[in-house]
């Protein structure tokens, strides 16, 4: 989509640190990391909220949760992460493109 920042990044129009992609979804490293590691995981279909929910994208979703558990290892996140998907803004919700946040590499605090 036009003007979301997350679709420039799927398209390589703007620099992003890769660590991993495939034709569904890319993991990049958050660029105001709040954790030793902060990767975001982000379908390449351009939606914002979760109740946008549909079969496809609920596949796609499945299979990112496998494929973090599966890379997880090789990231860095061997001692455990944590994922966090903020919806709206109350929930501080600052990108409109569903995402999925990666947090790990140190122990981690539990703040609201
Ligand atoms: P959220 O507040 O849940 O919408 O998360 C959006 C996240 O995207 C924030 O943690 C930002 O630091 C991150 N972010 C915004 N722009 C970029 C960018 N160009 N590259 C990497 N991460 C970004
Ligand atoms: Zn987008």
């Amino acid at each position: 989509m036009k003007d979301c920042v997350f679709c420039k990044i799927i398209a390589g129009e703007i620099p992003s640190a890769k660590v991993y992609e495939d034709g569904e979804i890319v993991l990049f490293k958050d660029i105001a990391p709040l954790a030793k590691i902060h990767l975001l995981c982000v379908p390449k279909e351009h939606y914002a909220h979760l109740s946008e929910w549909n079969a496809a994208r609920k596949r796609v979703l499945a299979d990112a949760l496998e494929k973090i558990a599966a890379l997880a290892p090789s990231l860095g996140l061997e001692d455990g992460y944590r994922l966090v998907i903020n919806q709206g803004e109350s929930a501080g919700q600052t990108v409109p493109h569903l995402h999925i946040h990666i947090l790990g590499g140190e122990p981690l605090g539990w703040e609201k």
